[in-house]
């Protein structure tokens, strides 16, 4: 990537506004050119930009938006699956779900992670680079062209840790969030995380009514630290207390939690229960607050055994039950897009093998 020159994409009104100054345009200009950015337009197919001034941001900045490499569709409900090109020919996902209700994209934050967990696909070739503020908005552009379908919520919840790489996700908030671009509302946005305590009490300050989803996965330090490396750094009663936290600190500020069933190792009624005592005593100490857990079936991946490959999975429903008789509101989640490997990392692997 060329990184001497700024990438539109990742820029923001009043940087274009800057950045056109330099080369002698007015501000107005900026404008149309971010509004045709994000309508999915390359500089050169603005019309209302003149030859002399896309001459002048070939040369000044640059432009690239991901490529699709590969697409696939579900049969089963028309979940479409990308994997996209970078322009330094790294590979990353993205997934969008079609819904009646309204569209959702969960997008990439990151080439690879760093974060380690067990059970997931993503982080077993470790992290290569975090992705740009327009390379994040670009998975939204480029998804939104190719299918001609309209997006109205994104879930940062695809390859990476996104507030492994706040300072470039927070500008993509910014952007996607943007009157004269996708103008797509912080409520509607849910940002994943395995749990960086610190940059979550940051994100607290930010503002911004984004819900968060916590990748919790286990009832107990000793069984999370064996799957989430990121819990020998915070305990879960730490990582609880910033969650209670952001939930106070605005209207808004959301919580789900995402509890990954694996089979013989955390699905059991008794796991359940130690669930909501965890969820109970730790965020409802001081007023109550609603609680939300996503149950998710375990994509087996493979090289990433956890339970013996026998173990057989216990009801989710009984799990489920459990949770709501102790005011938990748990969702099983639906395996959209079953049919074509939907869930993160796993194209990409596959393209790398
Ligand atoms: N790093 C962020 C976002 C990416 S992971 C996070 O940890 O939340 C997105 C979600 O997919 C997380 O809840 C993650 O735990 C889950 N996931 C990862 N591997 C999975 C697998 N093999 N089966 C089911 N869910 C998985």
């Amino acid at each position: 990537m060329d990184n001497s020159r700024p990438e539109l994409l990742s820029l923001l009104p009043d940087e274009l506004v800057s950045l056109m100054a330099s080369l002698g345009e007015p501000g107005y200009r900026a404008r149309q050119l971010f509004e045709g950015l994000h309508r999915g337009l390359s500089p050169d197919e603005i019309t209302n930009i003149g030859n002399a001034t896309k001459a002048k941001l070939r040369a000044a900045a640059s432009y690239h938006l991901p490529e699709v490499r590969r697409k696939l569709v579900s049969k089963l409900d028309g979940t479409i699956k990308y994997l996209f090109g970078l322009a330094d020919g790294n590979c990353i996902e993205s997934v969008l779900m079609i819904y009646r209700h309204g569209n959702s994209i969960c997008v990439s934050t990151q080439v690879g992670c760093r974060m380690g967990c067990a059970f997931c696909a993503s982080t077993i070739g470790g992290m290569v680079r975090n992705l740009t503020p327009g390379e994040i908005l670009g998975q939204v552009i480029a998804a939104r062209l190719d299918s001609g379908e309209r997006i109205s919520n994104i879930v940062l919840m695809g390859i990476g840790e996104p507030l492994d790489n706040y300072d470039n996700v927070i500008k993509f908030l910014h952007l996607v969030n943007h009157e004269y671009g996708l103008n797509i509302g912080y409520r509607h946005i849910s940002l994943s995380t395995c749990g960086l305590v610190d940059k979550i009490r940051r994100l607290r300050g930010e503002g911004l009514p984004i819900t968060l989803s916590v990748s919790l996965h286990a009832a107990d330090d000793k069984q999370r630290s064996r799957i989430m490396p990121v819990n020998r750094r915070w305990s879960i009663a730490e990582l609880l207390d910033a969650c209670r936290e952001y939930y106070r600190s605005g209207p808004g500020r959301r919580i789900s939690f995402e509890y990954v069933l694996i089979p013989g190792l955390n699905d059991s009624p008794a796991d359940a229960n130690r669930l909501a005592d965890l969820l109970n005593s730790h965020l409802r100490a001081d007023g109550p607050m609603p609680i939300h857990v996503n149950l998710i079936p375990q994509n087996r991946v493979n090289g990433r055994e956890l339970a013996s490959p026998d173990a057989r999975a216990a009801d989710p429903r009984a799990f489920a039950a459990v949770l709501d008789r102790r005011g938990i509101r748990a969702t099983l989640r639906r395996r959209l897009g079953a049919d074509i490997n939907a869930s993160c990392g796993q194209l990409r692997r596959e393209s790398a093998e």
